[in-house]
């Protein structure tokens, strides 16, 4: 009897425990969920661009444990291509995808953080933003619109375009008719050739019919889909104009700062994923495309006379500081990125220079 009575007590008091433990557990409280859309410059299913912004969209919702979903719109699904700062910047949806040299017309100190003719490759960018000043001045000059920028990795060196004329000395640009659009355009004008800004669908048709003599657009992978191979004679290299293009990813302040501070934080970690994610993409399948159009396609491939590179340089420089004689924030953002650029290609001549010399002689350029 006594032992069956203890055993009964002795029962109950273990689930008295397990009572207990449950109330003394912490609290389960139901995580507030966001639900937040993105809307990107890209075109539906362009590779690595908006495969880039769908693919993070998916990284987030995944370390967020499903608190953050991202919708993700292409270019003109939900505002239109290029209405994607003001989109963000308004509140209209929550962040972009997007390059900020779109924004030169808002303020002309954002070319900086894109792509400069002779400027950072996408290596430099990176350590100008992470290593440097870089993403400081981003954030300051995005401050003014209630925009928070991230760096979105980077296309890498571009091509130098598609011709019809063969460029054997600077004087060739005169009177060429050439799409090149930002601060790569401005140099060419000031070659002498004409900028012809043509919207992506009609660059072929142009190219093909002598509308235009020229086009660059960004680097094997995208040119290749493009078809221009079929339009133009030659295909030259390398993309002086666009040496590291950055791409963005963009928050209304508002709503970044309304997210608990672990979401944001993983925002941000997603956002450094994705840069090396992007580069990534472009170094690998470009390497893949490059071969395709060579041996598949037999392009000729020809590299920019040295004194052509030359004249395009002193030009640019030019160019430059236009831009950066605008207003005081251009000159600010223009300075610290001249500074940074002597530092960091002194060190890339004496490294990657140095060894991509010996190293080509393995990798030989079959054309
Ligand atoms: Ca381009």
């Amino acid at each position: 009897m006594k032992r069956r009575e203890f055993l009964k007590k002795a029962g109950a008091g273990a689930a008295a425990a397990v009572a207990a433990t449950t109330i003394g557990a912490p609290a389960v409280i139901a995580k507030k969920r966001y639900v937040w859309k993105m809307v990107t410059t890209w075109p539906p299913k362009l590779p690595v661009l908006q495969d880039g912004a769908e693919r993070l969209a998916k990284r987030i919702e995944q370390l967020t444990d499903g608190r953050l979903k991202i919708m993700v719109y292409a270019g003109g699904e939900l505002v239109p291509p290029l209405g994607t700062f003001d989109a963000v910047s308004n509140g209209t949806v929550e962040m972009g995808s997007s390059a900020a040299y779109y924004w030169a017309g808002k303020t002309p100190a954002c070319q900086w953080f894109a792509a400069v003719p002779f400027g950072l490759n996408a290596q430099g960018m990176s350590a100008w933003f992470h290593g440097g000043n870089g993403l400081k001045l981003w954030e300051e000059v995005y401050a003014n619109f209630n925009v928070i920028p991230r760096p979105g990795g980077s296309t890498g060196v571009q091509m130098g375009g598609w011709f019809n004329k063969k460029i054997n000395t600077l004087s060739d640009y005169k009177g060429l008719k050439m799409r090149i659009p930002g601060l790569g355009g401005k140099v060419v004008a000031k070659a002498g050739g004409t900028v012809v800004l043509t919207p992506g669908g009609e660059i072929f048709t142009n190219l093909e019919r002598g509308v235009i003599d020229a086009t660059e657009w960004v680097g094997p992978l995208h040119d290749l889909r493009m078809g221009f191979y079929e339009a133009a004679k030659y295909y030259y290299y390398p993309g002086w104009h666009e040496p590291g293009t950055y791409l963005e990813y963009i928050f209304n302040k508002k709503a970044y700062e309304s997210l608990p501070k672990d979401i944001q934080q993983i925002i941000d970690a997603a956002c450094m994923e994705s840069e090396a994610w992007t580069l990534a993409q472009f170094d690998s399948q470009n390497g893949a495309a490059l071969q395709e159009l060579i041996t598949k396609h037999h392009v000729k491939l020809i590299k920019f006379p040295d004194e052509v590179l030359n004249g395009l340089r002193k030009l640019a420089d030019e160019v430059v500081e236009e831009e950066a004689a605008k207003d005081p924030l251009a000159r600010k953002v223009a300075e610290d990125f001249k500074k940074f650029q002597k530092i960091v290609g002194t060190w890339g001549t004496v490294s990657e220079k140095a060894y991509y010399d010996i190293i080509q002689k393995k990798y030989p350029l079959q054309v």
